[in-house]
């Protein structure tokens, strides 16, 4: 279930290949004085490797020897570590470690200056602007070096290699930035940092680096064999800036693309000097505006680690695409090819798109598209896959959710037949991020429960309009009508996304000029099928996100109903999880399993109508779109009410924790040792032997309050009254009276001797929460709000209300221990906040 996603970025994972160790260079050789040698006496003696920058080995040092055209000229250099921190910090693999960057070679004098220039200014060369923005934004300088030997015929020098020895890629920062900052104190060991391999290829060369990253501290960490050494695999990747007669396509936020920001010295912009390019692959037809083929098609190669009864699936998955490349005339546009069985046949060759098989220790059937892309244009360099390997989530979801939900049997048919088709719907989803697509989290509100029931509906439309949602298991009730468990085809809004993206316009030989057409295309945001909002639109936990609609893990256009139909179901699935688990032959653990994982899904539905509370309707419609209103829109306060309804009996309330002895008295798991902690799921870091369903309630509760009075959510709905007439949707009054009688309501009721753990638990934290609103609210610190004066008045009153109710329920006679305990627990929580501060 879960996607690893990229935002623009680059990658390049790498196998991990025997390495030939060569010494570090001494520095001083680099930096000496000597006049460069001849070429010819140079080499003699050394290894090349010819490529788009040929690499000389010579006595255990790397050289690179560029020809006078590439003096100057622009590379894409990109940093990727091909090992991860087991845990900590950055993943092999992450793209996120550094950006791509334009990359100079540029000679002064003897020396060669190693350069990111500052791309950022999107300028016509030759104007004054060009001379202005290059006077106002600083480049960075890597390294200088000397010349090591130039070739007088053909004007070749060669430099050393050896700035890549440096701590090019910053990875100190990630470093300090890991959790907690435990491995504060590493540095990079130069000594112990050596060229690992060389590689050149036409159009990139890679060099390996294996870093040692030291420390005197030894106690910091405990999964290396020796703490005080880190080695760290990184992997540089020079390549041939293209020059292919790209131009770039304008970013609109009604359609979601990656994007490339620039600023626009072009122009004279009235309002920003953004300029924003979306990040896709040039496909060049062979004639624009009528039906051809790609002269350069995006080929994928499977790699020869992907297993072969999983290889047909990803390759249809793939091919999929060209779908939505037909309606708009290029034709083959996505290729797929077989990695050959040849070891003079790279994949880290950029012209290599590889689909990957990547295998883990926890395997999760993530996956993660990696995107190289040009900096100044968005053009797409080079673009793949890697695929967590099998015994993932698919198997779990089979056996542990749908063959429960559904009343089926866990045969290996019926599991490898899921198994193939959750496979399609991860490949088709990260391949859409291949082609430049964000995620759109709006994919699921345009079908109807009906729809999704339907198998005929979704095997032509999906469970959501674009494969860029995060759409959970699609699963409804047993007996009841059943369509597609996942989304297997592309949806409405992918189609209307690629035309967006690719379709040729026509007599537009500039980004600018293809703006009208392109606004045109993206004016339909009001059509529920091509709606798009994005990852930023679905923060909803401190109050960012606004609108319910934009969620992630929901599903149909009424995702509150949605959630009743999930909770009924799956609490029915954890109560009864006696009558199938563990199965025979299996240890309790499957038991524990089954459990765990329903409850992680009855806790996303539970928590989910949270996002509706205080909400408004966000549009990124624009002004003359047609059907657009104003683009914030109330959510209707009877709309907040049913959400919080589904909040009092799903979170709040007693029932909803409630679950058969025997099946709580099932739920434990076998001592084993294993390598890491962090093999398993688990809710609560307390290695307890049983499930405490009252921490797995808590946690869910405290999310939930948490979210609704953040500074921001409460602001947020106390500014509610400046923009919509009384009861069209809810007050802040409103959020503490449903919140007091969710929580407290029994106490006035008179049902507090009934309640369990679970509520009293609630009941206590609630009431610490209001004290602490009122007696220490958050301050405001730009732009961060702090707790508004209106609730902490709020507060204070639930907060007094609490103490008459509460008082008045201590005068009964009859009570247990328990709950007079209990009761005058909370009654003290009260004097004590009003005491600290008498208001
Ligand atoms: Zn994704």
């Amino acid at each position: 279930m879960r996607f690893l996603h990229s935002r623009i970025g680059i990658a390049t994972v790498c196998a991990l290949l025997p390495c030939f160790g060569t010494p570090a260079q001494s520095p001083a050789a680099d930096a000496g004085a000597s006049a460069p040698a001849a070429y010819a006496t140079f080499v003699t003696g050394a290894t090349i490797q010819p490529g788009l920058i040929p690499i000389i080995t010579k006595n255990g040092s790397i050289y690179l020897a560029l020809k006078p055209s590439q003096l100057g000229a622009d590379f894409i250099e990109t940093s990727v570590p091909s090992t991860g921190l087991g845990g900590f910090g950055p993943a092999a693999g992450s793209p996120y470690l550094a950006p791509a960057r334009i990359f100079h070679f540029d000679r002064v004098g003897d020396k060669v200056v190693l350069r990111w220039p500052n791309t950022f200014a999107q300028v016509n060369p030759s104007t004054p602007q060009a001379v202005a923005a290059r006077q106002s934004l600083p480049s960075s300088v890597i390294d200088v070096v000397a010349i090591a030997a130039t070739n007088a015929s053909d004007g070749t020098i060669v430099i050393p290699a050896s700035s890549f020895l440096g701590d090019i890629a910053d990875y100190s920062a990630a470093f300090s930035q890991a959790i907690d900052n435990p491995l504060h104190g590493y540095q990079l060991d130069k000594d112990r940092t050596f060229f690992a391999q060389t590689k050149a290829f036409p159009d990139n060369d890679i060099l390996r680096v294996s870093q040692t990253w030291a420390s005197s501290d030894p106690n910091l960490i405990d999964n290396v064999p020796d703490p005080r050494s880190i080695e760290i695999g990184m992997t540089y990747n020079i390549v041939a800036a293209p020059n292919d007669g790209y131009v770039p396509r304008i970013a609109d936020p009604r359609v979601g693309y990656f994007e490339q920001v620039l600023l626009d010295f072009a122009h004279d912009p009235t309002t920003t000097r953004n300029i924003n390019y979306i990040a896709r692959w040039n496909f060049a037809p062979e004639h624009p505006g009528r039906p051809s083929n790609a002269t350069h098609p995006l080929v994928f190669f499977l790699s020869n680690g992907i297993p072969l009864q999983y290889r047909d699936t990803v390759r249809e998955a793939l091919l999929t695409w060209n779908k939505a490349f037909v309606p708009i005339g290029i034709l083959n546009a996505i290729q797929v090819e077989q990695q050959p069985d040849d070891v003079n046949w790279d994949p880290e060759d950029i012209r290599h798109n590889m689909i990957r098989w990547i295998d883990t220790t926890d395997p999760q059937y993530g996956a993660e598209a990696l995107l190289t892309v040009d900096p100044r244009t968005g053009e797409e360099i080079n673009v793949g896959v890697n695929v967590d390997a099998v015994e993932g989530t698919s198997k779990r979801d089979y056996r542990y959710v749908v063959a429960p939900a559904r009343g089926l049997s866990d045969n290996a048919a019926n599991e490898n037949a899921f198994e193939q088709a959750y496979l399609r719907s991860v490949v088709l989803h990260e391949s859409g991020h291949d082609l430049g697509l964000q995620h759109n989290f709006m994919g699921s509100m345009a079908y109807t429960a009906k729809d999704l029931q339907s198998k005929a509906f979704t095997d032509t439309h999906g469970v959501a309009t674009s494969v860029m949602e995060y759409a959970p298991l699609n699963v409804w009730p047993k007996n009841t009508p059943q369509g597609d468990y996942v989304q297997l085809v592309l949806g409405p809004y992918d189609y209307h996304a690629i035309k967006y993206g690719y379709a040729y316009v026509p007599g537009a030989a500039t980004p600018e000029q293809a703006l009208p057409t392109l606004r045109r295309w993206a004016s339909n945001w009001n059509n529920p099928l091509y709606r798009f909002a994005s990852d930023e639109d679905a923060d909803f936990s401190q109050g960012h996100a606004i609108d319910p609609r934009v969620q992630m893990f929901d599903l149909t256009n009424d995702p509150i109903a949605w959630c009743g139909v999930q909770l009924h179901m799956l609490h029915g699935l954890m109560n009864s999880i006696d009558t199938r688990f563990p199965q025979s032959g299996q240890p309790y653990d499957d038991a524990r399993r089954a459990f765990l994982i329903q409850s992680y899904m009855y806790t996303t539905c539970a928590k989910m109508p949270a996002d509706t509370i205080g909400g408004e309707y966000l549009s990124r419609a624009q002004a003359g779109d047609p059907g657009a209103g104003a683009p914030l829109q109330p959510v209707p306060r009877s709309e907040e009410l049913r959400a919080w309804h589904l909040l009092a009996t799903g979170l709040f309330s007693d029932a909803a924790w409630h679950f058969n002895p025997n099946v709580l008295d099932r739920l434990t798991y076998s001592e084993v040792s294993s390598l890491t902690s962090s093999g398993t799921w688990t809710y609560h870091s307390t290695p307890r032997h049983d499930i405490s369903v009252s921490q797995l309630a808590a946690d869910a509760q405290e999310d939930v309050l948490s979210q609704l009075f953040a500074p921001l959510t409460l602001q947020r709905i106390d500014d509610l009254s400046t923009k919509y007439a009384s009861g069209r949707t809810m007050s802040l009054a409103d959020l503490f009276g449903w919140s007091s009688a969710s929580i407290f309501g029994d106490i006035t009721g008179g049902g507090v001797a009934h309640d369990g753990v679970i509520r009293r638990d609630l009941q206590v934290r609630f009431a610490q929460r209001l004290a602490k609103m009122w007696v220490s609210p958050v301050a405001a610190a730009s732009p961060n709000p702090g707790t508004p004066t209106d609730a902490q008045a709020l507060a204070r009153y639930t907060l007094v209300n609490l103490q008459t109710d509460a008082t008045r329920a201590l005068a009964r006679s009859g009570m247990d221990e328990m709950t007079r305990a209990h009761l005058e627990a909370l009654v003290a929580i009260v004097k004590q906040a009003l005491q600290a501060k008498p208001g």
